[in-house]
């Protein structure tokens, strides 16, 4: 465990930087698509249903609620401002060691659906090899994080072939910056998921995950829905 002080000028305090472990892995073959290079009108017309990488691993029924009524999400605007300033926080944290990127819109395509995603950074290091960022802005730092933020930055790693990244988790008076590497099996179980999620929806009955329901954005829609 490496751990760093640094000052960043837009946080109020000295921010506490964690290094922490990576797991290995390879990488393995899946098709991967720039949509960049697709026109607007072909890709309007494909109905694949999209799945995003930051669902990976919620709860199905808010995934089918998303799809279905995106409209009528409930968003909490400080909890959007938080990000925003974690995202800020980081950029400045970044800018100090790497060559910063913002992340492109990218999708993995499947035979029933697509995982369409951007990463928030790609980073090149003074080594001259990219690496994916995911920034999380956190109330406080917990022991591990969360396995769908894993997940998550995975699955942007597949996007991207890029077979390394971390995830900077910004509390209000910390940074923890987490290395991984692209692991082949979470990525298996991550399609899994949303596969089994795109049958759970075409059966009209996507599973709950009530561990989630305490902060829904779909609550007032799902409680009387089933
Ligand atoms: S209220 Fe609970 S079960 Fe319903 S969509 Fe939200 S998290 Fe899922």
């Amino acid at each position: 465990m490496l751990e760093t002080r640094v000052q960043i000028s837009a946080a109020p305090s000295v921010l506490l930087v964690d290094d922490h472990s990576a797991f290995s892995t390879t990488f393995c073959n899946f098709h991967t698509t720039h949509n960049n290079h697709i026109p607007t009108f072909i890709r309007e017309f494909m109905s694949l249903v999209n799945f995003y990488a930051s669902w990976i691993f919620r709860c199905p029924r808010w995934i089918y609620l998303k799809l279905r009524y995106p409209e009528k999400e409930i968003i909490d605007e400080n909890i959007k401002k938080m990000g925003d300033f974690g995202e800020r926080i980081a950029k400045e944290f970044l800018s100090r060691k790497y060559r910063i990127f913002h992340g492109k819109r990218r999708f993995l395509e499947f035979d029933e659906f697509r995982i369409v995603g951007k990463a928030d950074f790609k980073v090149l290091t003074p080594q001259n090899s990219f690496e994916i960022v995911e920034v999380k802005r956190v109330k406080r730092l917990r022991r591990f994080p969360m396995a769908r933020w894993i997940a998550q930055l995975n699955l942007y790693m597949a996007m991207e072939s890029i077979s390394s990244g971390f995830i900077l988790e910004v509390s209000d008076d910390r940074i923890r910056k987490g290395n991984w590497r692209f692991s082949k099996n979470l990525f298996k179980k991550s399609v899994q998921y949303y596969r089994d999620v795109k049958e759970m929806m075409d059966n009209g009955d996507p599973m709950m995950k009530r561990s989630e329901c305490w902060n829904c954005s779909y609550k007032h829609l799902c409680e009387g829905m089933w």
